[in-house]
């Protein structure tokens, strides 16, 4: 059994009037995906990135169990990005739903060379175009409060296998604007 970790956010409610909440409806979609949650952060609130770009998102984390290999895990998290409604417009444009796989075990993927190269990108990261090839752990992760802090909750012991540190480390060297505005909802 494999143990994933994966980002969900939201900044657009979906079309259909009466329709579940997005990260709700993620969780209960993976189901038939053959992943199955077994710890799910509490929600938060984040403003869009860059400011001003959207409405604000609601994020969350959460650890899974699966049978998936890497890639067909995230051909199973992008169909449910599907059927939830997601329509690729412009990249970090509002979405129903973005689902990130963080990590898959502890997997390096293409190779290190690679990830230590779009991990260091930082901002410069904007304006490139996603890679087309899977890239685990995820090169944001570490830079990112609304996927740390969520993913405290979940796994503060995963330690990233590029960088030898946990995700408390991690949560605790982000600089104070990355977290600036990322707020746990209540209920
Ligand atoms: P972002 O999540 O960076 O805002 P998108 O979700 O629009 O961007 O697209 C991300 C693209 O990056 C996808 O087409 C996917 O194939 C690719 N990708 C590579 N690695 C990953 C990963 N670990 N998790 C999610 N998508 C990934
Ligand atoms: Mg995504």
């Amino acid at each position: 059994m494999n143990l994933i970790y994966v980002a969900v956010g939201s900044n657009r409610r979906p079309d259909a009037a009466g329709a579940a909440d997005p990260l709700s409806a993620a969780l209960t979609a993976i189901i038939h995906e053959s992943i199955r949650p077994r710890i799910v952060s509490p929600w938060y609130r984040s403003p869009a990135w860059p400011a001003g770009i959207g409405p604000d998102f609601v994020n969350g984390a959460f650890l899974a169990e699966t049978q998936l290999g890497p890639e067909e895990t995230l051909a199973a998290l992008q169909r449910v990005e599907n059927a939830l409604g997601r329509v690729r417009e412009t990249r970090w444009g509002p979405r129903v739903i973005d689902l990130d796989l963080l990590a898959w075990n502890d997997i390096v993927t293409p190779d290190r060379a690679e990830v230590e190269r779009l991990m260091a990108l930082g901002l410069e990261a904007g304006n490139l175009p996603a890679p087309e090839h899977l890239v685990l752990p995820h090169p944001r992760m570490h830079e990112r409060g609304f996927v740390l802090a969520p993913l405290l909750h979940v796994a503060p012991d995963w330690v990233h296998p590029l960088t030898g540190l946990s995700v408390r480390e991690m949560h605790a060297r982000l600089p104070e604007a990355a977290l600036e505005g990322v707020i746990e909802l209540q209920g």
